[in-house]
């Protein structure tokens, strides 16, 4: 059985944590900070809890440089969780935008009118503005946001969703691209003629095709907080990321985004916990959620309580019982990237997580008759390197596996929907494992044995 120090974990989520920090859990687990109670144990609601938010959230902030008008929330359900969230909360927003709009708008033409026959005709309008308008946007690139696009069309139906991008088009029906923007088929804004998307989603880093974006859309870019796509603040361009598998790998202007969410069992710490960052515009008391009663005559989802963002941020995100461990784990590899990368904060992780990723790209680009690399160059993943060996020959590919095994280099096996090899080069794999990962694939090219059998 092999120590921790003998092998290099390139999981994909769950994946490898720092050992200092897996160690000092183990610690944590048992008797947190000599108070004879374990972390895990002690109430979501002490100060001692209250202490570990604070420290996680100030961390975080520090890292990305989060702007005072975000709200920081920690929530459960993981990255698919964020996928119903996003829809449930930003429809709402779309919906009491326009409802403040249109009761505005009744009652300065007719002051003297009853709260009844107000609410009746934002009522009857709103339902027209539904089914003439409501669109939500998703640009297609992956595993992932398809299944965030799914996801929004079983909760919303399809005629609401428009797949602005289905990068499959481009890929011969694979995700291995990134189409042009200018192919884009956005919801046209107002300043366009249109009416413009409740939002437009994106995942930054498709985990199971190694698909990035090699940086922030252009043509989503939005100067703080919208109001440059039209004149009222139902004009805003909303842009949502999913972030689950390149968070603290490189900066990000978090004011590019409306919604940022991670889960965090790839890059931030462990399962169960869900990072979400989201403009405080977008939460009451500057934009309430609608109520419950609206949604349901206007025919749409009502957010489950623990899903509504607004919900979350009033409560300090302990609106339910939260596990304070998970925070814990997450602000303690905040602090160590924070003591590793000093001023740099994370684009001190970004330097290191590209010199790793260019280290194994390289082995891998030497031997193009043995290694095929999936993506297209221009929008490979720093964070998860999806190649083939020998075209995807199964035995040659489980031989590969197998010998990576032997090296105690693991969890390097592509997803079960596309196959391959998959490297997760996620900040703890440290410089010495991807060396060592990196002079495997030379050495399995040169091995005559190994060759032979290519
Ligand atoms: N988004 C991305 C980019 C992911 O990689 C994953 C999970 N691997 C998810 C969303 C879904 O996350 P979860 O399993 O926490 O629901």
């Amino acid at each position: 059985m092999p120590s921790r120090s003998e092998v290099t974990y390139f999981s994909p989520g769950p994946a490898a944590l720092p050992t200092e920090v897996v160690e000092a859990a183990a610690q944590a687990l048992v008797n947190y900070k000599s108070t004879g109670i374990g972390l895990a144990e002690h109430s979501h609601r002490s100060a001692l809890a209250n202490d570990v938010l604070h420290v996680t959230k100030t961390r975080f902030r520090t890292l990305l440089d989060i702007p005072d008008d975000y709200e920081v929330l920690f929530m459960q359900g993981g990255g698919s969780g964020e996928f119903s969230a996003v829809v449930y909360n930003l429809v709402g927003v779309w919906v009491e935008r326009r409802r403040r709009r249109l009761e505005r708008e009744i009652t300065t033409k007719n002051p003297e009118a009853a709260k009844d026959d107000v609410d009746a005709k934002v009522l009857e309008h709103l339902q027209g503005l539904v089914r003439s308008e409501l669109k939500v946007d998703y640009i297609v690139t992956g595993s992932w946001s398809l299944k965030a696009s799914q996801e929004a069309a079983r909760l919303i139906g399809s005629e609401h969703v428009n797949v602005a991008v289905d990068a499959r088009k481009a890929g011969d029906g694979k995700f291995i691209e990134i189409p042009d923007e200018e192919t884009w088929q956005l919801t046209p804004s107002k300043k366009d003629g249109g009416t413009g998307a409740a939002y437009v989603y994106y995942c930054d880093n498709e985990t199971v095709d190694g698909v990035e974006f090699p940086s922030s859309p252009k043509c989503l870019e939005q100067k703080n907080g919208g109001g440059d796509v039209g004149e009222e603040e139902d004009d805003e361009r909303i842009v949502v990321a999913d972030m689950s598998s390149n968070m603290l790998s490189r900066q990000v202007d978090v004011r590019k985004y409306s919604v940022i969410f991670a889960a965090a069992q790839k890059n931030v710490g462990c399962t169960g916990l869900t990072l979400v960052i989201v403009r405080k515009s977008l939460l009451p008391p500057a934009t309430a959620a609608p109520s419950a009663d609206l949604m349901r005559r206007l025919g749409l989802p009502v957010a489950p309580v623990i899903l509504d963002y607004g919900v979350i941020a009033k409560n300090n995100s302990l609106y339910n019982t939260l596990s304070i461990f998970d925070v814990w784990v997450a602000g303690e590899v905040m602090g160590l990237l924070l003591a590793s990368h000093g001023d740099k904060k994370v684009s001190g992780a970004e330097e290191v997580a590209t010199a790793k990723a260019n280290l194994l790209y390289d082995a891998l680009e030497k031997h193009p008759d043995v290694y095929q690399i999936v993506p297209s160059k221009r929008v490979r993943s720093r964070m998860n390197l999806c190649f083939r060996v020998a075209h995807g020959d199964p035995d040659v590919e489980k031989q590969w596996l197998a010998g990576a095994e032997e090296r105690g280099l693991l969890g390097l096996k592509g997803h079960r929907s596309v196959g391959g090899i998959r490297i997760s080069n996620y900040n703890p794999i440290p410089l010495e494992g991807a060396q060592k990962l990196a002079l495997y694939i030379e050495d399995f090219v040169s091995n005559e044995h190994k060759a032979t059998a290519l």
